[in-house]
């Protein structure tokens, strides 16, 4: 058994080199999930500090790289371009990382605009070799981060609503609602863990391109290098890295868009400065451990804040429960009659039929 794990994991770090960029392994994003989750204000929910519940919302964390482990063009069409901002290709839309719209269509569309009015300014896009066309645009990372704190924030609502209104029949609403907070927080964990690695925020994600005076390395496998042998080689742990959260971190819980912002531009600072300790071998060293230790703990930083502002920003008011109550509407007429209905054909003898079907096995299908 140990030899068939250990071929797999073989397999497995051969996949990592050859494919696109995955960011920190799923220990780095883990471990930035539980430092943030050490954050969460004093009202939070109780069983968002039990093991169980932050060890599920850390594991969510990995959700958005699996689906990169899917051969599906769709998913990867979707999905690819929210983990990275090429802040260097901006311009060719006549953009920078100051005035992209907030607003993910109103983005693309000033890019499509640009590239139809200025063609000459963008370099060409070979859709021949992309087949999933994920590749034609600079990246969607800050619009990932704004959406998926938006859904934090609208599954702690649904949360908080289901636990002002109270009802006993409506039990499975409320731990649905507690997985979907599960589930948010750990997504939003994974595009803010992902803007953390300077080389989200840069067309030279897998090695340096294009003009090279300074000598910079251009492998492809440096970005897997950063993310998980550089991760490893310094023993991060959540141990090590806790004493150097301060939690201080503040957003705009309305709308942290520019907070966004700066998060990623303070990650696309540290672009140049990561390849020179590259060159000069200081990565490996004391220099090199404070420096990535520095770009997981902002990441943590970060996720803490936004985390808080979700929480605070989510308390329902009294519209806000009147409305849930009136399209939510848990008549027990409109509900199946059994609990427990049998997996397939027809209902118990005397149950009465969901809305209003005949209680009669079907016909055969033709
Ligand atoms: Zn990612």
């Amino acid at each position: 058994m140990p030899r068939l794990i250990n071929t797999l994991l073989g397999l497995a770090a051969a996949a990592t080199f050859s494919s696109a960029a995955l960011a920190w392994s799923a220990h780095g994003h883990r471990t930035i999930t539980y430092l943030a989750l050490d954050g969460l204000p004093s009202d939070a929910p109780a069983w968002l500090r039990e093991k169980h519940f932050r060890d599920m919302i850390a594991e969510q964390s990995n959700e958005a790289d699996r689906w990169r482990g899917l051969r599906s063009d769709t998913l990867k069409h979707e999905n690819d371009p929210d983990h990275y901002l090429d802040i260097d290709v901006l311009p060719q839309f006549g953009l920078s990382l100051d005035t992209v719209p907030p607003l993910r269509r109103e983005y693309l569309r000033a890019m499509a605009i640009a590239k139809h009015v200025h063609p000459e300014m963008v370099e060409p896009y070979d859709a021949a070799k992309d087949g999933a066309r994920a590749s034609e645009w600079p990246g969607f990372l800050p619009h990932a981060i704004a959406e998926q704190y938006d859904k934090v924030r609208s599954s702690l609502l649904t949360y908080r609503t289901l636990e002002a209104i109270n009802e006993p029949e409506r039990a499975h609403q409320l731990e649905l609602a507690r997985l979907n907070v599960i589930h948010h927080m750990g997504m939003l964990s994974h595009f803010v863990g992902d803007a953390a690695q300077p080389l989200h925020t840069t067309k030279h994600h897998h090695g340096w391109v294009g003009e090279n005076p300074a000598g910079y390395t251009k492998d492809y496998g440096f970005h897997s290098y950063i993310d998980t042998a550089i991760v490893e080689l310094h023993e991060f742990t959540y141990a090590s890295l806790r004493p150097g959260m301060t939690y201080s971190r503040t957003v705009t819980p309305a709308n942290p868009w520019t907070d966004t912002l700066d998060h990623i531009r303070r990650s696309n600072q540290k672009v140049e400065p990561l390849y020179i300790m590259e060159r000069d071998g200081t990565l490996k060293r004391d220099a090199g451990k404070a420096f990535i230790s520095e770009r997981l703990i902002d990441g943590a930083e970060t996720l803490a804040a936004l985390y808080k502002a979700a929480w605070e920003s989510s308390g329902p008011t009294e519209q806000d429960i009147l409305s849930f109550l009136k399209f939510n509407n848990l008549r027990s007429e409109l509900l199946p009659a059994s609990a427990h209905p049998a997996p397939s054909g027809p209902p118990p003898a005397g149950a009465a039929s969901p809305i209003g079907a005949p209680a009669t096995t079907p016909a055969p299908a033709k």
